[in-house]
């Protein structure tokens, strides 16, 4: 007898079919004991995520315009499977209190995190698990950092005395009592963090898809399943946008060793992929593990004769970005040549600021701005000893007639990351993985 802790996602729970679907695999396996919802998902590809239209009710509460319409989907989508389960629970006082903390100008994190909380008391009346708050629990600092020490104590502390619970996924607490969510998809991190803090056997996450596959299914046909990875090639892979996982969710399980199990609600007996500390399938050198990769970057180049020689060149240009609050992704340098690599959604109108001050401090020969760019990771763990691998994926690239404008490797020499122009990018996933897969 283990412990196990599953999160299940929102496609998973997005209706009372769905839900019908988790108790049954719940109640197949004992060690089931700890279960991490999210809010209810897409029941199908027009639909809306119920976490969407919460945001989308605060948005419009902030601005005094109406949301009483957004609201009664919400509240609609939720009676219906408390309806359709037979449950006894009455959720309209509670939905109707929401409503007024909305209009009343709670938080959008408090607005955002009840997604997972009524959620939560669906599932715990239906599995007849006990329901635990994770604002009880899931602890943040005053200014809404993680704080994994008071968290894990109070976790260990908690379900110490619970024989089996559900606790929603996605937001804990700040010491002032103000909800603190995670970013979104968040609720992946807090199953890893109550199976750290339970010293669980497994970290089951349950999705829509069985397992993580070599590449986005929604750019490659059919790709195929991972059937085992190390945590390292699966945070590379989250991070850069293979979002079945979210990337922060890696480190608390690894830590503690537990390993995590990726499954399939739909599809309970597919094995899934399992991610583990170590190893992972070392017969597979030679081969990548995976491709993932995001849109949406901005690559400004700085060129002057002789920066190699100039003391402390790097330094100012980096703190002309660090005194804006923006962080880089990647620098690929030359010797007369240096580039930074900046996501969007951090530049937002701050770019002319930002070449304007180069201009007047360093003194450049030239700033080129180049945007659009989308950024590539292929990654595996067998890369490094495998010569070749490069050459596959240049001359791959080449021959589909894609530019490649940037190019970085990680120092472990476990990916290449490559630049693209965002209209190439679903092409040049598919360029790779047929590189290497047939
Ligand atoms: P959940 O709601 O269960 O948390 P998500 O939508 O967050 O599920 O994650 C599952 C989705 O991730 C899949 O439906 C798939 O579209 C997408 N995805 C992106 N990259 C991959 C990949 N490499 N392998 C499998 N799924 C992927
Ligand atoms: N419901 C949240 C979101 O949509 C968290 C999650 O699904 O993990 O981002
Ligand atoms: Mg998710």
């Amino acid at each position: 007898m283990g412990i196990k802790v599953a999160k299940f996602g929102g496609s998973s729970l997005a209706d009372a079919e769905q839900f019908r679907r988790v108790r049954s695999i719940v109640m197949m396996d004992e060690d089931r004991r700890y279960i991490i919802p999210s809010a209810p998902g897409k029941r199908h590809s027009s639909d809306h995520k119920i976490t969407d239209l919460l945001y989308l009710c605060h948005e419009h509460a902030q601005k005094g315009i109406p949301f009483g319409e957004i609201f009664e989907l919400i509240s609609t989508r939720y009676l219906k499977i408390v309806e359709e389960l037979g449950l006894s629970l009455d959720l309209r006082p509670i939905l109707e209190d929401i409503r007024e903390k909305v209009l009343g100008g709670y938080s959008v994190e408090y607005t955002a995190s009840r997604g997972e909380y009524l959620n939560g008391l669906i599932l715990s009346e239906f599995l007849g698990y006990e329901f635990v708050d994770p604002a009880e629990m899931i602890l943040f600092t005053e200014s809404g950092v993680y704080d994994s020490k008071r968290t894990l104590e109070a976790v260990e502390k908690t379900l110490a005395k619970i024989e089996n619970a559900v606790i929603p996924g996605f937001y804990g607490s700040r010491p002032d009592g103000g909800i603190q969510t995670f970013s979104r998809g968040g609720s992946d991190i807090t199953g890893a963090i109550i199976a750290q803090g339970i010293k669980a056997d497994l970290y089951e996450n349950w999705t829509d898809v069985s397992g993580f596959m070599m590449a986005d299914p929604r750019v490659v046909k059919n790709p195929k399943p991972i059937k085992e990875i190390t945590y390292r090639e699966l945070r590379e892979l989250a991070y850069m946008g293979a979002n079945v996982l979210h990337e922060d969710s890696v480190f608390p399980v690894r830590q503690a060793g537990i390993p995590i199990n990726i499954k399939n609600t739909n599809e309970p007996e597919a094995e899934g992929t399992l991610i583990v500390p170590n190893g992972g399938d070392f017969s597979r050198s030679g081969m990548i593990t995976g491709i993932a990769g995001k849109k949406g970057f901005t690559v400004i180049t700085i060129e002057k004769a002789m920066m190699n020689t100039e003391l402390g060149f790097g330094r100012r240009l980096l703190s002309i970005i660090e005194s804006r609050g923006i962080s880089f992704e990647h620098m690929p340098s030359g010797i007369d040549s240096i580039s930074l690599v900046i996501s969007d959604n951090q530049l937002n109108e701050k770019l002319d600021g930002i070449i304007e001050e180069i201009n007047q401090q360093l003194k450049p020969d030239a700033v080129d701005v180049h945007d659009n760019m989308a950024l590539i990771a292929t990654v595996g763990q067998g890369m490094a000893r495998t010569p070749g691998i490069s050459g596959r994926l240049f001359s791959a690239l080449g021959s589909e007639d894609i530019n490649v404008r940037m190019i970085a490797q990680g120092s472990g020499e476990m990916n290449i990351i490559i630049g693209v122009e965002n209209d190439d990018f679903e092409r040049a996933i598919e360029a790779i993985y047929y590189a290497f897969v047939n």
